[in-house]
């Protein structure tokens, strides 16, 4: 039995997750964008003010969804404005900072969590008088990984998906994002900043962080702040029909793949193997918590790739797939867990794995006796599995 990875039922909508207008530091007004992106086929913009949560359903419709969201940044002011660099970090410029978008579950959600008007800054001061928070305004954000892991948690306790934005740009190193707790996404696609530097497509980022058992969805968005910034990179959000609850539901439920190029269409396990049916690619790669990968290329006879299938091990723990086509964009799905499958699924993996002598069969047949044992409602931990296993085997 197919065990679909992407629901088989319902389409995918294109949700630009990130960007600026007027309402903060873009230079579109926020129904100059939806205009864009709608006539591009785009079905949602996520309008991610920096410092401001406005509700901007009035520009939502039958065919296009706004995202009430905003986006806060972590930093440190005290830096002086010129110095000569001697390997320490002094500038602005040189200044590491953390960005965290927030997506409004409710969209008339307009309460801002740790709240605090000092840090609202340029156009978005004009609005100050409509802000509305939870708490007291006066909450101070710093950059360190528990203020942010406070803030992340307020905000998902007041109805927020939180998304973990353009590492590279924020100059953050391993061991800021190696301790965020309770993200709900991982930005692995900035457009904005990607297209200027190359540098802020992260999967390996995406990767590091899964590894410190951070569970989170991939989203790309463009960061427009500009109509060059237009349609660079986006989320395929798969639903039954588009509305605000549903697509909301999609990101939630890992319903949702990131892409500057190619397209998905179909993602499933069978019998042990992951399968993906994808657009032209040069290129649909497989990769797992560890170092196993795999991949299929294009060759003489096959000058495009629309289809692989590849052998999930339980070693693998999770895996994701990437499909690249010729012009070197990037589809990428999310981490799937394995643990997240359920019982037929996970024993399809295992007897696979035994079928084709890639696992001792004594230890095959006492994962899938633990396997057969464990009620589905307690969970197919693979730790636990394994650790009952070679209890089994002693
Ligand atoms: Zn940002
Ligand atoms: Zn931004």
């Amino acid at each position: 039995m197919k065990h679909y990875l992407l629901p088989q039922s319902g389409q995918f909508y294109k949700v630009n997750m990130h960007s600026h207008t007027t309402l903060s530091d873009g230079k579109q007004t926020p129904e100059e964008v939806k205009a864009a992106y709608k006539a591009h086929g785009y079905a949602a913009v996520a309008f991610t003010e920096h410092e401001g949560l406005f509700d901007l359903s009035h520009l939502s419709d039958d065919e296009f969804i706004a995202i009430t969201s905003y986006e806060y940044s972590f930093g440190n002011p005290n830096n002086p404005p010129f110095c000569f660099y001697e390997g320490k970090v002094m500038t602005f410029d040189h200044n590491e900072q953390v960005h965290l978008n927030f997506y409004a579950k409710d969209p008339h959600n307009t309460k801002m969590v740790c709240y605090n008007p000092k840090r609202v800054w340029g156009n978005t001061r004009n609005y100050l008088d409509q802000f509305q928070w939870v708490g007291t305004p006066d909450y101070e954000r710093v950059l360190t990984v528990e203020c942010i892991n406070e803030v992340i948690k307020t905000a998902r306790e007041n109805g927020f998906l939180v998304s973990y934005n353009h590492p590279t740009w924020s100059l953050n190193t391993y061991p800021t994002y190696s301790r965020f707790e309770n993200l709900s996404a991982f930005e692995i696609t900035n457009g904005g900043s990607d297209r200027g530097s190359d540098l802020d497509y992260t999967p390996y980022v995406y990767d590091q962080m899964a590894r410190t058992g951070q569970r989170m969805i991939c989203v790309a968005g463009d960061d427009n702040h500009n109509v060059g910034g237009f349609f660079l990179a986006w989320t395929m959000v798969k639903a039954d029909k588009l509305g605000y609850s549903e697509l909301i539901e999609g990101l939630e439920k890992g319903n949702c793949y990131a892409s500057d190029g190619p397209e998905i269409y179909d993602l499933y396990v069978e019998n042990g193997k992951v399968t993906i049916r994808c657009s032209d690619a040069i290129g649909i790669y497989y990769s797992t918590a560890g170092r196993r990968t795999g991949c299929k290329l294009t060759n003489a006879e096959n000058p495009t790739v629309n289809e692989a299938t590849f052998t999930i091990k339980p070693e693998d723990f999770f895996f994701r797939i990437t499909v690249k086509d010729k012009n070197g964009k990037h589809a990428n799905t999310r981490i799937y867990y394995l643990d997240e499958f359920g019982k037929d699924t996970l024993i399809g993996i295992v007897s696979n794995v035994k079928q084709t002598g890639k696992m001792k069969p004594e230890i095959a047949d006492a994962l899938l006796s633990v396997i057969e044992n464990t009620d589905e409602r307690d969970g197919y931990h693979l730790n636990s599995l394994y650790q009952q296993a070679m209890e089994l085997l002693k």
